[in-house]
Order: structure tokens, then C-alpha cells, then sequence
């Protein structure tokens, strides 16, 4: 599973890091970022896409590039 945060709308509230602490951090300007895509169970990293407040993460399929979360 692709996993990518949208710099644009990710507001740092960590949320994200506290669910899957091994796959997102904090940056410098408390923005989330990817540490490893596979630090945790894709399900696991959907409930943390599914945390954030402002649906910044984007979780894409590998292979094809699908959409996974967030649905528009
Ligand atoms: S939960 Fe969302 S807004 Fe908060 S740090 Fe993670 S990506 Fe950013």
C-alpha cells in the first residue's frame, strides 16, 4: 500500500503518529510525515488515515495506484 501525506492539509494534531507511531512522525514544522509504509498492518495504517481530523493521508493500492482512503 502506497502511503502519502498531503503537506497541504496535514495540521499536526499527531494523531496519526499515535496509532502508528513506526509509520508516520513529525517533522521540523510538526508536519506528519512517512517513516515507513510498512512499519505497521494496513489496517493498522487505514485507521490512522481514518483518525486524522483533516484527511490528509492518502492511501493509495500499490500496483494500480487505486484509491484506497479517502474516498472523494
Ligand atoms: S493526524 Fe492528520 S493532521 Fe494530524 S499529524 Fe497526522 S496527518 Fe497530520
Amino acid at each position: 500500500m502506497k502511503v502519502t501525506v498531503d503537506r497541504s492539509k496535514c495540521e499536526g494534531y499527531a494523531k496519526c503518529v499515535g496509532v502508528t507511531p513506526k509509520v508516520f512522525k513529525l517533522d521540523e514544522k510538526f508536519i506528519s510525515v512517512v517513516v515507513d509504509a510498512k512499519g505497521d498492518s494496513d489496517q493498522k495504517i487505514l485507521l490512522a488515515a481514518r483518525v486524522c481530523p483533516t484527511k490528509a493521508i492518502v492511501l493509495e493500492e500499490e500496483d494500480s495506484g487505486q484509491r484506497i482512503f479517502p474516498q472523494s
